[in-house]
């Protein structure tokens, strides 16, 4: 699935939606790259796939809006971009991140499901993942990766 763009506004910052892959036939500099704001709002719940060009096509977009000063802020990250986030230091800095989601696995139907994450509260010391009532059936659904891992590129990059 090609990458969907749509754009709306969240007071007067730009607030875009991705979804689908992002790949070499991804162009995601156009649509945004908005002059003259200070903050764009970036949701990437629907990005499921992202390969290594388009991690370069992303790093090169989001650095430079960086270096033209604009805020950036991720929100709803989905796991494909969080596990990029961990391999690559520029990708995506902690401070970005409003939220991101957290793969889990159900014990009972061994189906998968996503659970939203909010940096402050893994940094809370002592903060251990929680299982969470699986949506399929109501069983108990578990965290499916190592968290020392999976929420590593908070503390690098905080
Ligand atoms: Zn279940």
């Amino acid at each position: 699935m090609a990458l969907k763009i749509t754009q709306a506004f969240d007071g007067k910052v730009p607030f875009f939606t991705l979804v689908g892959e992002i790949n070499e036939e991804t162009n995601i500099l156009e649509p945004l790259v908005v002059s003259g704001v200070p903050e764009i709002r970036i949701n990437c719940k629907g990005v499921r796939r992202i390969n290594s060009i388009g991690v370069k096509t992303w790093v090169q977009l989001f650095s430079n809006l960086r270096n033209k000063g604009v805020e950036l802020k991720f929100v709803e990250c989905s796991p494909a971009l969080v596990q990029q986030a961990n391999l690559f230091p520029n990708f995506l800095m902690g401070r970005e991140l409003v939220s991101f989601y957290g793969p889990f696995l159900c014990s009972d139907c061994d189906k998968e499901s996503e659970y939203l994450f909010t940096p402050s509260e893994i940094s809370l010391k002592g903060y251990r993942v929680t299982d969470q009532k699986c949506a399929f059936c109501g069983g108990k659904a578990e965290f499916d990766d190592v968290p020392e891992d999976y929420f590593h590129f908070l503390n690098r990059n905080a």
